[in-house]
């Protein structure tokens, strides 16, 4: 049986720092992870890939802002799905083309994907995720009560709407996923963490929420029952102290020690520490493995030569 390999892609794959975002930038970079990405399929895993959508969903947002006198602004949940869509479009034309070149038999597909999450979650009392544009404080109070948004100052920078990010609970189209990846496809899901829902006796609706991506990474690769959780961002490992004195890269830990470092504070809120809590429940969970590692060094640390491995 070829292992299930779930590939949580961070930002830079897809836009790199000081970068605008435009759809040429876009394809440049991910024409690189499309490679790295068909390297691992040709190494004969299955993949599963998904991605952030922060500056996609960003610019969306500000787009809405823009031109909200001459077309109706649409709510944060469709423009998750969106960036869902766009990206996924770019990665899965990307992979087919990388693949179809690698001589492999095997399409890539994109499933736009809802992740319930549970609305009594405690996130919900206290939104800290800023999403959108920055306004004036006169439009942040306009749109405060127009839209009962919750509206923060950011550091002198202006004002703007900041959301839930709830835990998530399960992934909408689990089955349909894993349907899809028996047949040999390369599936793109969960796209910008998913888009987050409620699920109730009424049926499902989306909530203006947003969910981390490592942390919806971890979910559905439970729920697809795969080995391997992937992490690729900018850095080839994690470390403790990290740009303190005592600074020390992590190779392979157990899930007991990275919940000590945790405990310890090693890990920062909003970057590594949700990749390491994605990768600690993963590999607590019953995954064979986790690794966190940088995009351009996937198949090293898969072979065991780099990367921060969590073991049980
Ligand atoms: P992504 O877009 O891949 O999710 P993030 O910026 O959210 O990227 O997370 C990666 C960043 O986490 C790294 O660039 C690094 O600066 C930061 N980071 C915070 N704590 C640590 C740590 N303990 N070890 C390594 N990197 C860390
Ligand atoms: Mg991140």
């Amino acid at each position: 049986m070829p292992k299930t390999v779930v590939v949580a892609l961070g930002g830079n794959a897809i836009i790199q720092p000081k970068q605008k975002g435009t759809a040429a930038e876009q394809r440049e970079n991910i024409q690189t992870t499309a490679r790295q990405i068909s390297a691992l399929v040709r190494g004969g895993y299955r993949v599963i890939v998904t991605h952030g959508n922060g500056p996609q969903v960003g610019n969306i947002l500000i787009q809405q802002e823009e031109g909200a006198g001459v077309v109706p602004p649409m709510p944060l949940d469709v423009c998750g799905a969106k960036s869902q869509g766009y990206l996924g479009y770019m990665l899965q034309q990307a992979l087919s083309n990388e693949l179809k070149a690698a001589g492999l038999d095997a399409t890539a597909v994109t499933i736009v994907t809802q992740v319930a999450v549970d609305p009594q979650d405690k996130a919900f009392a206290d939104p800290t995720k800023p999403v959108g544009p920055f306004y004036t404080e006169e439009r942040a109070r306009e749109l405060e009560a127009a839209k009962g948004w919750r509206m923060k100052e950011d550091a002198g920078r202006g004002w703007r709407r900041v959301v839930a990010s709830p835990d998530p609970k399960r992934i909408v189209e689990a089955e349909a996923i894993r349907a899809i990846v028996r047949t040999g496809a390369v599936v793109i899901a969960c796209g910008g963490g998913g888009i987050p829902v409620h699920e109730s006796a009424a049926g499902l609706s989306g909530l203006e929420a947003v969910i981390d991506k490592d942390l919806a990474g971890e979910r559905l690769a439970q729920e697809v029952e795969a080995d391997i959780l992937l992490i690729l961002t900018d850095v080839e490992q994690a470390a403790i102290n990290y740009r303190q004195p005592g600074e020390t890269w992590l190779g392979t830990i157990t899930v007991a020690e990275a919940r000590r470092y945790q405990a310890e504070g090693h890990f920062r809120a909003g970057s590594m520490g949700p990749k390491m809590e994605a990768a600690v429940r993963f590999t607590a969970n019953g995954g064979e493995f986790a690794l966190i590692t940088s995009l351009d060094k996937a198949t090293a640390a898969l072979a065991g030569r780099t990367g921060t491995r969590i073991v049980p």
